[in-house]
């Protein structure tokens, strides 16, 4: 059965709004098969607006931090948008060996290695896009601190391939395979969503049409309406 996610929803004012603080009140949410919802108000009031989500991976909030009713639609924006890969600076050198984030590495790892310059660290795109607190999906290091031991890219025992793991279940694997699943569910939704409004189009028209002539015909025979 499809389901509306809270990205294919508008937020628009209630009648009860007018004159009364926004906190106060709900507000009706219009999903994208056409249908009212009330949102409750400590959800419409926290409602993040996606084109100011950071995309700095050494700044931006943890997913889990937003309300449990935006995440998805958060997720599919971090995923739509990719790994963090800024053009980087020459020469700047940090660590405990003096060495630097190679541009290279990205080469190697383009669907998932991210680096922040703000905090000169890299991320892992996918590991982030499904940490939880709980530590059950992902690995802390490229989401939440950052990794910057240089000095162990490369080489038989590459800490970047040690974090996709060889297990095809390892902790990194596995949040990329759910984040092509949310995106596929979500194109799967799509169709499934424009495939019922034209139909369901069609099928208004016509029940439309068959009330205004059974109308017609009740009230020039004086009718009485029922059931
Ligand atoms: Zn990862």
């Amino acid at each position: 059965m499809a389901t509306t996610t809270s990205r294919d929803t508008a937020a628009v004012p209630t009648h009860a709004d007018a004159g009364t603080p926004s906190s106060c009140q709900p507000s009706l949410a219009v999903t994208a098969a056409g249908c009212l919802r009330l949102e409750p108000s400590h959800f419409t009031n926290h409602r993040v607006d996606l084109d100011s989500l950071d995309y700095d991976p050494g700044t931006r909030k943890q997913i889990w931090e937003y309300h449990v009713n935006q995440h998805d639609e958060i997720r599919r924006a971090y995923i739509t948008k990719g790994p963090h890969q800024p053009p980087l600076k020459k020469n700047k050198k940090s660590g405990m060996h003096n060495r630097s984030f190679q541009a290279s590495w990205f080469e190697y790892n383009k669907s998932w290695l991210e680096y922040s310059p703000t905090t000169d660290m890299a991320y892992c795109l996918p590991c982030f896009v499904f940490h939880s607190p709980n530590g059950v999906v992902g690995q802390n290091k490229f989401t939440v601190g950052g990794f910057r031991n240089w000095k162990k890219v490369g080489g038989k025992d590459c800490y970047l391939q040690g974090h996709i793991g060889k297990d095809p279940n390892s902790a990194h694997r596995v949040a990329e395979q759910m984040c092509k699943d949310l995106m596929n569910q979500s194109q799967h939704l799509q169709r499934v969503v424009n495939h019922f409004t034209t139909e369901q189009i069609a099928n208004n028209r016509l029940q439309l049409k068959a009330s205004i002539f059974i109308v017609r015909y009740l009230a020039f025979q004086a009718i009485a309406f029922r059931g």
